[in-house]
């Protein structure tokens, strides 16, 4: 489906800005609004994989734990009814609930361990929630700077895409979750997922969200 790359922005000043340009104005205005102390803080870059239009700009402490991340992950973008989700970096694989038999091939790590001990600036890395329906997310770890921060902050992100009604071209604001997989004719305007054939029970809501349309998330 041809969707716009959408704007976004930014949380410090207000500015408006495309998804690059994006990544060029935190540089600075995250200078301009950050507090002074010896913190280490990692900026992050994190995107829909495959969704990309899907996009925000994070700032967190380095001595948060991958837990913390993936805490605010599920807040902003992903929950809907409590999955598994897991972290991999580098090839290491941080569970939430990682598998305590001795005896397992299951190699992963808990995901109990801070952020500035697993990455540094320039890693990417990748995120899943949900091992049946999954949504994918790409990270990376934009910069580091010392400062002051109390808590996971969302600097950016991006302004909800457009997304056209398959029948009238208006905002679609339904998604039916058993036509999403075919493309774009799952997405529909209120009317139109009125006279769609498959019944309401199996639309979502359209939301600004990576996870549109999959199992029962409604933002
Ligand atoms: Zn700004
Ligand atoms: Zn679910
Ligand atoms: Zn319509
Ligand atoms: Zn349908």
């Amino acid at each position: 489906m041809a969707r716009q790359t959408s704007q976004g922005k930014c949380n410090l000043c207000g500015t408006t800005c495309g998804k690059a340009a994006m990544t060029r104005h935190l540089a600075k205005c995250v200078a301009e609004h950050a507090k002074a102390g010896a913190q280490r803080i990692f900026q992050i870059q994190i995107e829909g994989r495959g969704a990309p239009e899907y996009w925000m700009h994070i700032e967190i402490p380095a001595t948060a734990s991958l837990k913390v991340l993936d805490s605010f992950l599920r807040k902003t973008w992903l929950e809907c009814c409590g999955h598994l989700s897991a972290f991999t970096i580098g090839g290491t694989t941080y569970d939430i609930a990682p598998e305590p038999d001795p005896w397992s091939d299951d190699k992963s790590k808990s995901m109990v361990v801070k952020l500035g001990d697993a990455l540094a600036p320039g890693v990417k890395f990748g995120h899943e929630y949900d091992f049946g329906t999954t949504t994918e997310l790409a990270l990376k770890v934009v910069a580091e700077r010392r400062g002051a921060l109390k808590s996971a902050t969302l600097l950016a992100r991006n302004a909800p895409p457009l997304i056209p009604c398959a029948e009238c071209g208006a905002p679609a604001t339904q998604v039916c979750t058993q036509c999403i997989y075919e493309g774009p004719d799952a997405w529909l305007c209120d009317a139109h997922a009125d006279a769609h054939a498959c019944g309401e029970d199996y639309f979502l809501p359209v939301v600004n969200s990576p996870r549109v349309g999959m199992c029962g998330y409604t933002g």
